[in-house]
């Protein structure tokens, strides 16, 4: 086994803590990387927190990790020593099944491995994630992270990035179409850049009326205060689609009021509790609510590549592992400008 350190929940009631672990020695087809950045994403404080299921304790965070290669398993083919490297929300599926098959390992029928609160794909196994200083994944939920990129804003494109561009690219959002990003955070920010960069024209829905000036400086072509009732019934009717990346409860046909005739919400935030809804606020306009999932491994890596050749990273914050309680606060807050990154040599 190799011996692993990093910053652990011990019950969804503690804080996270310095912790020791063991990671598995690094099989045929495995890519051992030492992370150099793990971006926070909201996900990790819903895990920590219970919010949507009994976690698995003791439990280290961190899906959004990237880092250098230090050994690879005699059969990888994809990785060399000295190489970038990344890993996302996921370490490994079932790889049969009709969704792995397509390229859909997020929704693997079999239950994809999650990086962290889950298991390899023995069903027992517990992943760790990666607060943490180095990691083993099988080579084929291994990313390369384009060379010509800021490392730590690249950090968040692993789940931020992925979860807001898979939904555009699978809904074809571009040029001709009026965007809405509800929740301006670490995935809304990612979910403008990437708005503007298919074509779209981007109104920011945002709880915060002092993000307004970052909201244009990312590209969004309109800004809306929610709060503001005269702001809100002033875009009633308007878009074809909103990318709803909302992380508390909130009140979903207020929004749906907003979509033009055959529009979509897009519901990529996973609120707490379940949500109450009036057929008639999708009868009324042919209107769907769906959801999304980060994205497949491949769409990942096609996703990397897009921002290598726009130019496309995550405006962060890099923090210090031992303020990391901080940054939850901010984040419960929605004080995050816009990804909050760990230095892992802060470990
Ligand atoms: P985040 O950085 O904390 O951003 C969430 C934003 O939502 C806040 O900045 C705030 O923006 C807005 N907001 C917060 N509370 C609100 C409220 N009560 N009413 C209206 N707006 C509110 O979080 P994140 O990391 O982007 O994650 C967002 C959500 O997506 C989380 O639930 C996370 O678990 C989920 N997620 C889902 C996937 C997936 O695959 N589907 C992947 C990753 C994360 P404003 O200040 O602009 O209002
Ligand atoms: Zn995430
Ligand atoms: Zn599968």
């Amino acid at each position: 086994m190799i011996s692993a350190k990093g910053y652990a929940a011990q019950t969804h009631e503690s804080d996270l803590a310095p912790w020791e672990f063991q990671r598995r020695e690094v099989g045929p087809h495995d890519v051992q990387f030492d992370i150099l950045y793990c971006g926070v994403c909201h996900s990790d404080l819903h895990q920590i927190k219970n919010d949507w299921f009994p976690g698995i304790f003791p439990m280290v965070p961190g899906h959004e990790i990237v880092g250098r290669v230090i050994a690879v398993g005699n059969h990888v083919k994809k990785f060399k020593v000295g190489d970038l490297a990344g890993t996302g929300c996921m370490v490994d599926s079932c790889r049969t099944c009709e969704s792995c098959q397509q390229g859909l390992e997020q929704y693997c029928l079999n239950g994809n491995s999650q990086t962290y609160n889950g298991r390899e794909q023995d069903k027992k196994t517990p992943t760790y994630g990666g607060y943490s200083n180095t990691i083993v994944v099988n080579e084929d939920f291994v990313l390369h992270i384009p060379e010509n990129l800021d490392l730590a804003g690249t950090a968040p494109l692993l789940c931020a990035g992925i979860t807001t561009y898979s939904p555009l690219r699978h809904w074809k959002v571009g040029t001709g179409h009026k965007l809405a990003v509800l929740g301006l955070g670490g995935l809304g920010h990612m979910g403008v850049k990437f708005g503007v960069a298919l074509g779209a024209e981007v109104t920011v829905l945002s709880t915060s009326p002092e993000k307004e000036a970052d909201a244009r400086k990312l590209g969004a072509h309109h800004f809306v205060v929610t709060k503001d009732r005269e702001q809100l019934n002033s875009v009633r009717g308007k878009f074809d689609f909103i990318l709803d990346t909302v992380s508390a409860d909130h009140d979903y046909q207020v929004y749906l009021s907003l979509l033009k005739v055959s529009g979509v919400h897009i519901c990529v935030g996973a609120p707490p509790s379940p949500a109450q809804m009036s057929a008639f606020s999708l009868i009324i306009g042919r209107k769907s609510i769906a959801g999304s999932n980060i994205g497949g491994i491949a769409e990942t890596q096609e996703m990397l590549d897009f921002c290598a050749e726009n130019n496309i990273v995550s405006d962060i914050e890099l923090i210090n592992i031992k303020d990391i309680h901080q940054a939850y606060e901010r984040m419960l807050k929605g004080d995050v400008r816009y990804r909050f990154v760990i230095d892992m040599a802060t470990l």
